[in-house]
């Protein structure tokens, strides 16, 4: 993720409670439902997967997982933003990024979650979630390029299925039975919204997004200028407090834009078309 996690923590687990006997409601009247055609690999392989698979699924697979996952954000703890307009504009952004993008092979979706927070986040299968407030936050498109592009790095390194794996092994349910796909979802819901990735994936998704939102044209720079603008807001995100010296990250970002962009990657850059696109958020 880009940054705070705390405040969805918090919401997430008290809509875990309420929500846990809804959802195992749902999977047991789905077991006596004819299951429609396209049933993804999760239905078809039930009951159970092996912890060695979570971080070895194919694309398909893994594509499925994220979309089930997203069903379960969507019901129980996001609200998306309305404005299709603005939807489809931030969309926009994120697939110009994706042929660059070291995995550009799945399809991928952008959405709009309706929170005051500055956040965002991915999980697996191609799902890229960003909140009203960042984009309010925001100065101009590079930076919400920037923060896609580092979004789009997590799924590229499979970090949330890493995670996963690890969720799995250090509850104990990694036993020679495997997971039911409840139990996988449930996990994979659980690592999206309370578990905050470690500095190094932070920093190999900071690169992903570096290189990629430059060779789709785009100023580099916005990077470390919204880094720069969440490190001085008045109470720090999560993710810095967890994963200190933001400033070090900040200055790392500053250093690739000096010594590595791209000269002619320009775009995105221009303040007061960025503002006119987002000025129903502010
Ligand atoms: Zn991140």
């Amino acid at each position: 993720m880009f940054n705070a996690i705390s405040c969805w923590s918090n919401r997430l687990r008290r809509r875990l409670a309420y929500g846990a006997a809804a959802f195992l409601t749902v999977v047991m009247v789905g077991a006596a439902t004819p299951q429609p055609a396209n049933a993804g690999w999760l239905d078809i392989i039930l009951p159970t997967i092996q912890v060695f698979q979570i971080t070895n699924m194919s694309d398909e697979q893994e594509v499925s997982l994220g979309s089930q996952v997203n069903q379960q954000l969507l019901s129980r703890s996001f609200r998306l933003h309305r404005d299709e307009d603005l939807t489809a504009y931030i969309d926009e952004i994120g697939q110009r990024l994706i042929p660059h993008s070291d995995r550009p092979d799945i399809p991928y979706i952008f959405q709009v979650v309706e929170d005051e927070g500055i956040n965002a986040f991915a999980t697996m299968g191609g799902y890229v979630y960003i909140t009203t407030g960042l984009l309010a936050a925001a100065e101009n498109e590079s930076e919400v390029a920037g923060v896609l592009g580092h979004e789009v790095g997590h799924i590229a390194e499979k970090h949330a299925l890493d995670q996963m794996r690890d969720v799995a092994i250090a509850q104990g349910v990694a036993g020679a039975f495997g997971l039911s796909r409840n139990q996988m979802v449930s996990i994979a819901v659980d690592v999206a919204l309370t578990l905050p990735n470690s500095r190094k994936d932070e920093l190999v998704a900071d690169d992903h997004g570096f290189i990629t939102m430059g060779e789709a044209g785009y100023d580099q720079t916005g990077m470390a200028t919204l880094m720069q603008k969440l490190d001085s807001g008045g109470s720090p995100p999560a993710i810095f407090s967890t994963h200190p010296n933001p400033a070090a990250r900040v200055a790392r970002l500053q250093e690739m834009d000096d010594e590595s962009a791209i000269p002619s990657a320009t775009a995105g850059a221009d303040t007061s078309a960025y503002s006119a696109r987002v000025a129903s958020l502010r």
